[in-house]
């Protein structure tokens, strides 16, 4: 799934792409893509892009009515730029959204759990980012970081949009790999100085992967998972720092890639799941 700096630097490459372009088509390919009824989706038509930016791992464009477009590209929606337009309506399309600069933007799924989704937002109406957390790198996330008593384990609110936005498992993983913190710790369970840690190595996991996304050019059309992170999804295959075997856990319906030297004092995480089947 792509994360904050995936979604930052492809709005980033977007204000280039159709910043100040006008609208000069929608083409909803996937009847449950769009999320809203109201206004409707022919409404954007011949409005003008002010703006695109991102919040939490949304992509928000601003048009000169004073609606926005929103984009979620979920577990593994892609989003291509196209130019010119193409008509075709590719496996997993969700919506194309042509410009009068000669581009559109095709959205596409190729997951099967979850889909890629857009929605239509009136003035006021924050639509799904009325109910997300505090950026990273926001005084408020620091607040929760170094002095926050939420009780779950430090993994579980990384990943919950509602507590922190933006970030997903690639992330928390490397983030907490980086921190010496076993993604079972809760925040509770940190001293001062490791909540302090945590909080720096989550940011620098995060700008050092937005500046490596800010390399790309075009969409979001191959996020190549596996090679631009630490330890996610990199399982079997040596630590980078002690050189010991990364485990993965299952855990939550997900799979969370730690190193036992680095993070849990040596001890192998047990697989819940499997627990329950044991018991
Ligand atoms: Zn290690």
């Amino acid at each position: 799934m792509p994360e904050l700096p995936e979604m930052q630097a492809l709005s980033e490459r977007l204000v280039d792409a159709v910043g100040g372009a006008a609208i000069a088509g929608v083409d909803p390919l996937g009847f449950a893509a769009l999320k809203t009824v109201v206004p409707s989706p022919e409404s954007v038509v011949g409005h003008t892009v002010t703006g695109v930016g991102r919040r939490a791992k949304y992509l928000v464009f601003e048009l000169d009515d004073g609606n926005r477009i929103l984009i979620h590209l979920s577990q593994a929606g892609r989003l291509d730029v196209e130019e010119p337009p193409k008509k075709t309506r590719s496996k997993g399309a969700a919506v194309r959204i042509r410009f009068d600069n000669g581009r559109a933007l095709l959205v596409r799924e190729h997951g099967t759990e979850r889909k890629a989704a857009w929605w239509v937002l009136a003035p006021g109406d924050d639509g799904p980012l009325e109910r997300l957390g505090p950026e990273p790198g926001s005084d408020e996330f620091a607040d929760l970081i170094l002095r926050g008593t939420d009780k779950r384990r430090i993994h579980t609110i990384l990943r919950d949009q509602r507590t922190v936005s933006g970030i997903g498992r690639g992330y928390a993983n490397d983030a907490l790999h980086r921190a010496h913190v076993s993604p079972y710790a809760t925040l509770a369970s940190l001293t001062a100085d490791e909540r302090q840690g945590l909080l720096d190595t989550i940011g620098v996991t995060l700008d050092e992967a937005l500046e490596r996304e800010r390399e790309r050019t075009g969409g979001l059309s191959e996020p190549k998972l596996g090679e631009r992170f630490r330890v996610h999804n990199r399982a079997g295959t040596p630590c980078p720092e002690c050189g010991d075997g990364l485990r993965r856990v299952s855990y939550e319906s997900y799979e969370v890639t730690y190193c036992p030297q680095c993070q849990t004092g040596g001890k192998v995480l047990a697989d819940r799941r499997l627990s329950r089947l044991v018991k």
